[in-house]
């Protein structure tokens, strides 16, 4: 298997419209690895896209990937499934009867609920179910589904309308989880990771010096997991190797103090960390 970080923002990009912060102003000149779009993952092997941001078209062009056979979403929030137009690009215009390629988006149990009630979800991806674009499998909590080998087990974190991903293939393991894990602790049924990709968390206090950037009061420290509690996260699973992604802008973090970052942890921790950016691949 190998994963590919098509997005490595989260809900805000980088660089942030009309915003002049150092950060904004150098990933528009310099891109990537400063720049980073919404988040998305691919999995070579199963070839399975997981959520589409609105830059999922220029992400898999990128990427030079596609038509895209499999998908699947974590949850329902914007950043995760504002791209999901991005079937449309499934469309044969030219042939009758129309030769459609057909992607299967496979939808937990609880992100199937929220579609319905939630941005239109449903009726957008029903409305290119129609037109054959793609096929809607729905799952219940539990169900696996398996790609070309790769077995694919859905299940819910703390916040329970959304989902982390385990993917086996053979004595591989690998633990995909998109976003929102405040108050998630890893499950003792977790086997031992190979790669475990989670969300960076905020940063409540800087990183390096420990002085407090977030006031303590703040509503945010109450929806989402800190970069701390994601570390507590980390020492309790068994991987080899981990990679923190969803990186706000807002974090205001450069490429560099994050390679610093990485460095200290593995040195101090022994937490054998790296920082995702758009287009890096992992391979497993
Ligand atoms: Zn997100
Ligand atoms: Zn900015």
């Amino acid at each position: 298997m190998k994963v590919e970080f098509l997005g490595s923002g989260g809900a805000i990009t980088t660089p942030r419209p009309g915003c002049q912060c150092a950060l904004c102003r150098r990933a528009r000149v310099e891109g990537v690895p400063v720049s980073r779009s919404g988040p998305s993952v691919y999995v070579h092997g199963p070839e399975l896209l997981i959520d589409t941001p609105e830059e999922s078209a220029m992400q898999l062009n990128r990427a030079g990937l596609g038509p895209v056979p499999h998908a699947t979403y974590s949850h329902w929030h914007p950043d995760h499934t504002a791209g999901r137009r991005i079937w449309e690009m499934n469309m044969d215009w030219f042939h009758w009867p129309p030769q459609h390629r057909v992607t299967e988006v496979y939808l937990p149990q609880q992100v199937a609920v929220d579609f319905r009630e939630r941005l239109g979800m449903w009726e957008a991806l029903a409305y290119m179910e129609r037109l054959g674009l793609l096929r809607l499998c729905l799952l219940q909590d539990g169900d696996t589904f398996t790609l070309n080998g790769v077995e694919v087990l859905p299940f819910r974190v703390a916040a329970d309308y959304v989902y982390a991903f385990l993917l086996t293939e053979g004595e591989k393991r690998v633990l995909i989880a998109p976003d929102e894990l405040v108050g998630w602790q890893p499950p003792d049924w977790l086997p031992r990771l190979d790669l475990a990709i989670l969300p960076m968390g905020i940063h409540e206090f800087d990183p390096f010096t420990g002085a407090r950037r977030i006031p303590a009061e703040h509503p945010v420290l109450r929806t989402e997991a800190t970069f701390y509690q994601t570390l507590a996260m980390l020492r309790s699973l068994d991987a080899r190797q981990i990679v923190l992604t969803h990186i706000e802008e807002a974090e205001q973090i450069m490429p560099e103090q994050l390679d610093e970052l990485a460095a200290k942890l593995q040195q101090d921790d022994g937490l054998p960390v790296t920082f995702a950016y758009d287009t890096l691949v992992v391979e497993v």
